[in-house]
């Protein structure tokens, strides 16, 4: 086994699994495992008010009934708050972060144009608030971060290449954590992702292109935090037949459903495979035979079309 090459599945448990995050899930076991590395698993369970119990084990069950294995103890982010809390404080200390006490509206509305299913861009607002500032009686206040007066970020992915972008349109100083007046701090997506990707030795990030936004802010994190900073590959998202990324109005597309109409897994991994450019369309393949054939290189930088015929080859 190559031990220095690490990279983690991270599913949310806020909806089930589909066959679009099967896709990116099964690419980033194939590419592990051809390097004789190891995959983790990370469960991202800290949307609180949207994580599903049900769905946690759901999520183990889909990717073991497609055959994808994972190294070590399973990270679980609800049970990290302490290291999440103490890589926050040094943040604090280190004065990059600032109290923002900015409603959704004020931001919405202080944007020049719509960014339609974009995140909102933070105008600053709040950047000169001083940490004495603090009001604890306002129920919501967000930590942002202040990514300074030269936010062109650039980094090189192993799937789309260089890739750069101005933090200042794409999302200006962003939060890192959320306070209620209780003083309780929930940390974001966005540092939560970053300490565990460094904290478990990851060395490649592996996820879907719909997060290079993410990767720009996540660079910034790193830098900030002394991390030494891991590889991305972002893989083509997976949409439905009107461009938009895969959901409910696409028609059932989880994974679970298959696996309790009794479809078979090979048929699964068939398409799956095809769509990654590794078999033909319409084989019955399994993991090992994908694993033999697997080669970057064959995936396409195109979006993944699934139409109203694929879900129906699938067994949906
Ligand atoms: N939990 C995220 C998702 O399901 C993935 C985060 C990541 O890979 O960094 O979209």
């Amino acid at each position: 086994m190559n031990d220095k090459y690490i990279t983690r599945f991270a599913p949310s448990p806020t909806g089930a699994l589909h066959i679009g995050n099967a896709r990116t899930f099964l690419i980033t076991w194939l590419r592990a495992r051809s390097l004789g590395g190891k995959v983790l698993m990370r469960m991202e369970d800290l949307d609180h008010p949207r994580v599903k119990i049900k769905k946690v084990e759901q999520a183990y069950e889909d990717l073991r009934w497609l055959g994808l294995d994972w190294d070590d103890k399973i990270v679980v982010q609800s049970q990290r708050n302490d290291l999440y809390c103490s890589e926050f404080s040094r943040l604090y200390r280190s004065g990059l972060l600032y109290p923002c006490f900015c409603s959704r509206a004020d931001i919405q509305a202080a944007q020049s144009a719509p960014h339609a299913g974009e995140d909102l861009v933070y105008p600053n607002t709040c950047r000169g608030n001083a940490i004495d500032d603090i009001d604890y009686d306002k129920s919501r206040l967000a930590w942002r971060f202040n990514i300074g007066e030269t936010s062109e970020v650039t980094y090189h992915d192993n799937f789309y290449g260089d890739q750069t972008v101005n933090l200042d349109m794409t999302s200006g100083d962003f939060v890192v954590a959320r306070q209620n007046n209780s003083k309780k701090i929930s940390i974001s997506y966005q540092l939560a992702c970053v300490v565990d990707d460094n904290a478990t030795g990851v060395t490649e990030v592996i996820r879907a292109a719909d997060l290079i936004n993410s990767t720009f802010r996540q660079i910034e994190l790193y830098k900030a935090l002394g991390y030494s900073m891991p590889d991305f590959l972002h893989l083509p998202l997976v949409v439905g037949s009107d461009g938009r990324r895969l959901a409910k109005r696409h028609g059932d597309s989880r994974i679970s459903c298959l696996r309790e109409k009794g479809v078979s897994p090979k048929v699964v991994l068939g398409w799956l495979g095809w769509s990654c450019g590794l078999c033909e369309f319409g084989v019955e393949i399994d993991l090992n035979e994908l694993l033999q054939g697997f080669d970057l290189n064959c995936i396409s930088s195109k979006k993944v079309i699934v139409n109203e015929s694929d879900l129906k080859y699938l067994g949906f």
